[in-house]
């Protein structure tokens, strides 16, 4: 009988402990801007986060593209730690380009641990369709399930994957799941964040999200906190404000330029020396109108640190003007980000389940305070020092 006790016990404990495994489904909706709830219509979301928390807003980190964001978003470190500091860059060490999901066939490009690496690392299986590096072999490591992006997969089969994910066996069932939707991005960039394309784009994802919020309930019984975000929001860019880089005269000989059109960054190749890089840079603080050069003290409040992979002049613009070198009659209005946190750059945040607390009101907060929050529902063990902050959203957790 006492031994009849005893292991009764220890499968009730056992249960407690099943009961309290939680699942996180993490969806990044790209281009996604605070306010497009209201502004483009979304009922689905809107439900959902009435069902538990949603921010003012998601501020990115710097600059508000979408690599660094995303990478931001599950290593809980600003881009100079993770190493994806921008789409494109150059590294004056490796003297290298990057440009986006280069870390696929070198991961070194990566510093850091990726929430699903610290989630395989401590036996809780993951599973990405998508998230920008996902397929990266980081620290020797992939998901336990992933897709390459080279081959986008239709909207809803990602709906369907993620469902049946859901639905496998505890033994081979990921507690980690990421998915990612570009088209409100895409939109976005083309016709403008007002756009009757954007409201399309984001009409079609709310109906996605809340399919999938339905199958989770009907077809599963696991417990799913689902976490929406947007890597980034989005200005209106115009045609007639844009600065030709050709007519910077920067000579190409002696400096790798990168135009990532809300900044352009400027590295000096090896034989220049420190006396030329000082002379352009004060040429272009004498040519400065529609742009800034970003002062030292500036760059380090964005979280830009020393590296090789910091621009050695770094040119910024304010929407609606970016950089181009396109010529005048290719250009169009449209829209963009990149630019220095603002009310337009902010992106979304919306996260419900079991393990989250519901009808709370959150003021925007930098996205590098999700990972410890991801990691905290998952019960997990943070590994490495991060910039995040675990109690920054520990008030919204059950
Ligand atoms: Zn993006």
């Amino acid at each position: 009988m006492k031994q009849l006790v005893g292991v009764l016990l220890a499968l009730a404990c056992l249960q407690v402990q099943a009961a309290e495994e939680q699942t996180v489904v993490l969806i990044s909706i790209d281009g996604f801007r605070h306010d497009y709830i209201e502004l483009h219509g979304a009922p689905n979301i809107a439900k959902i986060a009435e069902q538990g928390v949603r921010s003012d807003g998601l501020m990115p980190v710097y600059p508000s593209k979408t690599f660094p964001n995303h990478l931001s978003i599950v290593t809980g470190q600003y881009p100079s730690k993770h190493g994806i500091v921008d789409n494109n860059f150059y590294d004056t060490e490796r003297q290298q380009r990057y440009k986006m999901g280069d870390g696929v066939k070198d991961s070194t490009w990566l510093t850091t641990l990726p929430i699903w690496n610290l989630a395989e690392f401590q036996g809780v299986k993951a599973a990405t369709f998508f998230w920008p590096e996902s397929e990266a072999r980081i620290n020797g490591r992939t998901p336990s399930y992933y897709f390459n992006y080279s081959t986008p997969a239709p909207n809803r089969q990602r709906i369907n994957q993620m469902v049946e994910w859901l639905k496998l066996p505890e033994a081979a069932r990921p507690r980690l799941i990421t998915g990612y939707f570009s088209i409100v991005d895409t939109m976005g960039h083309r016709f403008g964040p007002e756009s009757h394309q954007v409201a399309k784009a984001v009409k079609h994802v709310d109906e996605l999200i809340g399919e999938l919020w339905q199958r989770i309930h009907d077809e599963t019984d696991v417990p799913v906190n689902l976490i929406l975000v947007s890597d980034h929001g989005m200005s209106q860019i115009t045609a007639q404000d844009m600065i030709d880089v050709n007519a910077l005269n920067i000579n190409e000989d002696m400096f790798e330029v990168v135009n990532a059109q809300t900044r352009l960054m400027i590295y000096p190749k090896e034989e220049t020396t420190e006396q030329q890089t000082q002379e352009l840079k004060q040429r272009l603080m004498q040519q400065a109108a529609q742009f800034v050069v970003e002062s030292e003290q500036q760059l380090a409040q964005l979280g830009v640190t020393d590296g090789p992979r910091k621009p050695a002049i770094v040119l910024g613009t304010q929407a609606p003007a970016t950089f181009t070198t396109r010529p005048q009659d290719q250009r169009k209005d449209g829209g963009t980000h990149g630019f220095h946190s603002s009310r337009d750059m902010d992106g979304l945040f919306v996260a419900t389940g079991p393990a989250i607390k519901q009808g709370g009101e959150l003021k925007r907060f930098s996205n590098i305070h999700i990972y410890p929050f991801m990691a905290k529902l998952l019960g997990l063990e943070l590994m490495t020092e991060i910039d995040g902050d675990a109690a920054v959203l520990a008030p919204i957790i059950r």
